[in-house]
């Protein structure tokens, strides 16, 4: 096998590069996990994720991992209200009867980033992750890569795998080929107790998802098993907004007066979620590869997930497509039938481009869709489908 005896150093312990590590070490892989948090106890924000039977769910399967989801997903999480800007209900799958039929393609269970990432740490071999350890450069040494972190260490390795997600800093290695903007940027905010802070929108959100649209912007709110709320408001914008505005995301104050203006049509049931001191806020300009990009392979360094194919999360497929990545790269890297590094790598980079072409059109696609002045009609039709 060509990774026999070659040292794998996966950089970021994100879905994608811990599927990976998983799949890797099934076939006797020496792995490596490079992760920037500085241990596995960092909490780990951001909504739910529904897993699709094709790709997210179809890598946990091959991971041997299934039995550990079905303990760990949240049943009926995946429900979604789809509301008007006044929080008026046009689509409720909460009266519709769950059918949890795992493989079925249209079922799409949800789990939260945190036991989803525990889920695929408890399955690796112990030390196989590395915490506190930010690559900040690379250095080509013969054939091999040496690896250099923040706090002054640093690792050689065979093959590097970057995994460190949108703002990929082994990227560069591999192409010179950039994101470009898409209109839009997201305000995404959490509460940690949505039932004692933002009462109103918890008793809406029942559990599940609300999209919310009107007047060409977006908000979606989804529970979390813990009790708390993440969401994500989506308004069109320059793409340097988020400094020349001179709005200061961590003041709250400033959150609310900006949110009260930007979204002055919309009903005052929402401004729960910026009126208490205790939501935080990242702001998220979205960006998106190119569909047509390609590069010339190398033999020791690849990328997945939303490190080779950033785009925004309005198809929900990021993650599934990072886990389908880690899925299609262990196959190459372990199928004897490739003979040297160069066309096992090749040949997964041109899967994962083609498929990206066609994603990441759809992801363009739906992300105009939801941000125009049909949005709710849109949305509307993509169930009727
Ligand atoms: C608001 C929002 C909502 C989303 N909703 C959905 C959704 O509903 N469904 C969906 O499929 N996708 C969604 N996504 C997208 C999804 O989160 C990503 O596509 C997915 O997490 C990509 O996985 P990844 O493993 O490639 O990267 P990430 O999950 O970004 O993981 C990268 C890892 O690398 C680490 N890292 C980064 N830089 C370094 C470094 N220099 N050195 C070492 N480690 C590093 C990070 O700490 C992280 O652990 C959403 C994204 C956002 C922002």
């Amino acid at each position: 096998m060509l990774i026999e005896n070659k040292k794998i150093s996966i950089v970021g312990g994100g879905p994608g590069g811990l599927t990976l590590a998983r799949l890797l070490q099934m076939n006797g892989a020496d792995v490596k996990v490079y992760e920037r948090d500085l241990n596995k106890h960092v909490r780990v924000q951001g909504g739910a994720l529904d897993l699709h039977e094709e790709s997210g769910l179809a890598a946990l399967k091959k991971a041997g991992l299934m039995e550990a989801f079905k303990a760990n997903y949240r049943p009926g999480a995946d429900k979604i209200r789809i509301v008007d800007n006044k929080a008026n209900i046009v689509f409720d799958q909460h009266v519709y009867e769950t059918v949890e039929a795992f493989g079925n393609e249209w079922f799409r269970p949800e789990i939260d980033r945190g036991p989803l990432r525990d889920i695929l740490l408890a399955s690796l071999k112990p030390g196989t992750v590395v915490w506190d350890s930010h690559i900040v450069s690379l250095e080509p040494v013969n054939d091999s890569w040496k690896l250099e972190f923040q706090n002054g260490k640093s690792a050689m390795a065979d093959i590097v795998i970057a995994a460190d997600g949108a703002n990929s800093k082994i990227r560069s290695y591999i192409t010179a080929v950039k994101p470009f903007y898409v209109g839009i940027t997201m305000v995404e905010g959490f509460v940690s107790d949505s039932e004692k802070i933002t009462p109103k929108i918890h008793e809406l959100l029942k559990g599940g998802k609300i999209f919310a649209f009107g007047n060409e912007k977006s908000l979606i709110v989804s529970s979390k098993g813990d009790g708390s709320l993440g969401f994500a408001t989506g308004c069109k914008t320059d793409e340097f907004w988020f400094r020349e505005s001179g709005i200061d995301f961590k003041d709250n104050v400033e959150m609310l007066t900006w949110f009260k203006k930007e979204f002055s049509e919309w009903g005052s049931v929402w401004l729960e979620l910026f009126e208490n001191d205790k939501t935080s806020f990242i702001v998220r300009p979205q960006y998106c590869m190119p569909l047509d990009q390609s590069w010339e392979t190398i033999p020791n360094i690849t990328m997945l997930g939303d490190a080779a194919h950033w785009m925004p999360p309005y198809a929900g497929e990021g993650v599934n497509m990072a886990m389908l990545d880690a899925l299609e790269l262990s196959e190459c890297l372990t199928n004897p039938a490739f003979t040297d590094m160069q066309k096992a790598i090749a040949s997964y980079e041109k899967q994962m481009c083609a498929r990206f072409a066609d994603v990441g059109r759809i992801t363009l696609e739906s992300t105009a869709s939801l941000h125009s002045a049909n949005a709710i009609n849109n949305m509307l039709a993509m169930f009727e489908q």
